[in-house]
């Protein structure tokens, strides 16, 4: 399967702002673009006055790398979004992007990044409804259990993140037992849940060019 393979924080440094995909590292001084505020190359550091396209296409970039989508699986998801009969295509686009297994995992505090954890659903440590599912782009839906498998519960390295995560708030549209390592989806995302900095009627003007 595709995947970005570039220096990730470099991703950060050309959007121009955090985008958590670092896990611990990104919260300490060792964050690249706490360092290095421009963006990377060599002419990272000259000013440039963005077009509207421009705008449009950085943020639309920034969303996907939030994620961590491809731009096929990006326009895929847009697609659904518009043919959704309710809500906004804007708002559905994000709704259907939460609603990734890899960022539900992420979100429930299962992993201390959207990258790890896609790479811990791709090894499949995770059952959505009892059932082993090692596919990060599963969308999950409102009510069905996700949690670690039986046989991945002992392994110190989710110990380690789930301990590391304990204090951190899990998503209000989701549930998180750390006892049984069992979360449940309450209800679906809605706008106000998405905590990311995302103007998503850029994506929406950029698309419907
Ligand atoms: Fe981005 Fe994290 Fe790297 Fe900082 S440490 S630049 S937030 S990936």
């Amino acid at each position: 399967m595709a995947r970005y393979t570039e220096a990730v924080c470099r991703l950060c440094r050309r959007e121009g702002q955090k985008l958590f995909l670092k896990g611990d590292r990104c919260f300490s001084d060792k964050c690249s673009i706490d360092r290095r505020a421009y963006a990377p190359g060599q002419h990272g550091q000259g000013r440039k006055k963005l077009s509207e396209y421009g705008i449009q296409s950085r943020e639309k970039q920034k969303v996907r790398r939030y994620y961590g989508v491809l731009e096929s699986q990006f326009r895929k998801y847009f697609a659904m979004a518009e043919k959704r009969s309710t809500g906004t295509p804007g708002e559905n686009l994000l709704q259907i992007l939460e609603t990734r297994l890899d960022n539900v995992v992420y979100r429930m505090g299962m992993a201390m990044s959207r990258p790890e954890a896609r790479q811990l659903v791709r090894h499949g440590h995770f059952t959505v409804n009892g059932k082993k599912v090692n596919i990060p782009s599963y969308l999950v839906k409102a009510g069905d259990v996700i949690a670690l498998k039986d046989s991945s519960r002992s392994l110190e390295k989710f110990k380690a993140v789930i301990e590391a995560n304990s204090s951190k708030p899990v998503a209000k549209w989701l549930d998180f037992d750390q006892n049984t390592l069992q979360g449940k989806v309450i209800n679906l995302p809605e706008r106000a849940d998405v905590d990311l900095p995302v103007e998503e009627h850029l994506i929406v003007e950029l698309y419907s060019k």
